[in-house]
């Protein structure tokens, strides 16, 4: 299959590298569609975190089931899935506690593993043809569509980047967004507390980078609510 590999510091290469393969009965295989690129990605990419070379990259998969794990239970060939960053076995007392970023189970002599990331354990990452997919089970969202339609580019994001923001502002109990030179986690932050028909506040108003992708452009053709906005663009 191809891949994203960290070829060296501030060089990402795509490289043919070993398929993905079911190791484990309670893995999948998934076939990815859409990978996003991460903030997270670029400490690898200055060398920051002490990657080994030609580590696969990426950690925020939509794709397709390819193949099953004898041993899982709840998914089935060809569903169409979001992968979470983080992996988890489901099963552990902090998973069921609801710390599955703390799983215990997933990375032995120590908690939490992720994929294509230094120090979080075995697992390669997601910008590549092919995904292994760990207990899959408790790892796998089922959503709806078919590959490539108009879903596509908002479900890519249900894998880290909306729901690191929708998080946020549940940790910070924020009931009325604003945005200052946001990236896009700050703007689906905002977009996640923000009631339908409603706006943000806004600055600057000229659009940013991350406004040209085809989710941030929906959202800015939301209509305004004239009492929550006053800076464009908000509908
Ligand atoms: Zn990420
Ligand atoms: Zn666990």
């Amino acid at each position: 299959m191809k891949a994203v590999v960290d070829a060296d510091t501030r060089r990402v290469e795509v490289r043919q590298v070993p398929d993905a393969q079911i190791e484990d009965p309670g893995d999948v295989v998934i076939r990815v569609t859409s990978s996003a690129i991460c903030g997270t990605d670029l400490h690898l990419d200055d060398g920051r975190a002490g990657a080994e070379r030609g580590l696969v990259l990426g950690h925020e998969p939509l794709g397709t089931i390819e193949e099953v794990g004898p041993a899982v239970t709840l998914l089935k060939r060809g569903e169409r899935v979001a992968v979470p960053t983080h992996l988890f076995c489901g099963l552990c007392c902090n998973c069921i506690r609801g710390y599955t970023a703390a799983c215990l189970r997933v990375r032995p002599g120590s908690f939490g593993a992720a994929y294509g990331y230094a120090g979080m354990g075995p697992y390669r990452g997601a910008q590549a043809q092919l995904l292994r997919v760990p207990y899959a089970d408790a790892n796998c969202v089922s959503v709806p569509g078919e590959p490539g339609d108009q879903l596509e580019d908002d479900l890519v994001l249900l894998a880290d980047a909306f729901v690191t923001g929708w998080h946020a502002t549940e940790l910070a109990e924020v009931t009325r967004p604003a945005a200052w030179r946001s990236s896009a986690p700050g703007l689906l932050a905002a977009d996640s507390v923000t009631p339908p028909g409603c706006g943000t506040w806004w600055w600057p108003a000229a659009p940013d980078p991350a406004a040209s992708s085809p989710t941030m452009a929906a959202w800015r053709t939301r209509p305004a609510c004239t009492s929550a906005s006053t800076a464009a663009p908000t509908g």
